[in-house]
């Protein structure tokens, strides 16, 4: 019973966490944008109707990825894994932060590629509801979704030395970086973010949403580029971008199938 409460308390804490990050990243990236008009990138599109669909899918989405990365931590506290962890250390925190940053990306980039199987798309298409994603979006997912695209910050205790501080310095990351990739306003497009450099911008999700069948990947372009998934025009609208230091309409940037 004791062992319950404990796992309660563990769980309270990190969504209480994730949810005043989900908030405080929303609000700060609306109030940059706000500003900023001239960067979005879908100009014939405002996601913004969908604002409280998505915060209120995104409040079960978060519980249910907090419940797996509470487990996972509670499991390894309770010496219930494979490996005791590595004391942290300067060397132990950035190693292991490393190696998770890139098992997740490949984790992220083929999950997302299972979901959008016809036979499981049906747990991935609420997110692709907005075409025109905002701040908001990000975590606007269903459980299984949630479970397939998190399952990561469950399993990783069980499998890896991983001192505490390194997974969730990775779920913080992955939480802001995901929103700003989500924000559906450009403002990081450079040649840090196009070929040959395996980092991605804004653009790279936002063209998932608004075409599809393009750019799977979360932190990297490196699993799509591998599996000829990247959008055949991202590097050229990233460099566009970079050039003009403009942000284009995507719709121009339309390939084969699209969104209506
Ligand atoms: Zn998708
Ligand atoms: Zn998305």
């Amino acid at each position: 019973m004791d062992l319950l409460l404990d796992f309660v308390i563990v769980f309270a804490v990190i969504y209480a966490v994730m949810v005043a990050v989900y908030f405080a990243t929303g609000l700060t990236l609306s109030f940059i944008n706000y500003r900023h008009p001239e960067r979005r990138i879908q100009k014939h599109r405002d996601g913004s109707k969908r604002m409280w669909l998505e915060i209120r899918a995104s409040m079960h989405a978060l519980a249910t990825s907090s419940l797996l990365l509470s487990g996972g931590y509670f499991a390894q506290s309770q010496g219930w894994t494979l490996f005791e962890p590595l004391a942290l250390s300067w060397w132990s925190f950035p190693l292991m932060f490393a190696i998770c940053f890139v098992l997740f990306d490949a984790w992220f980039y083929w999950g997302h590629r299972i979901l959008h199987l016809p036979s499981l798309y049906k747990w991935h298409v609420p997110h692709h509801k907005s075409v025109a994603p905002t701040v908001w979006s990000n975590d606007s997912s269903t459980t299984i979704d949630t479970l397939i695209e998190h399952g990561f910050y469950f399993i990783v205790w069980f499998v890896l030395p991983v001192p505490a501080l390194s997974v969730f310095a990775l779920r913080l990351f992955d939480q802001i970086s995901g929103m700003v990739g989500h924000s559906g306003f450009e403002y990081f497009a450079s040649r840090s973010s196009r070929f040959p450099s395996p980092l991605i911008c804004t653009t790279f999700h936002d063209l998932h949403h608004s075409q599809f069948h393009y750019n799977y990947g979360n932190f990297f372009s490196f699993w799509d580029r591998v599996c000829g998934t990247v959008h055949p025009k991202y590097d050229e609208l990233v460099q566009e971008m970079e050039l003009t230091g403009e942000v284009p309409d995507t719709k121009d940037a339309r390939v084969g199938k699209s969104a209506a």
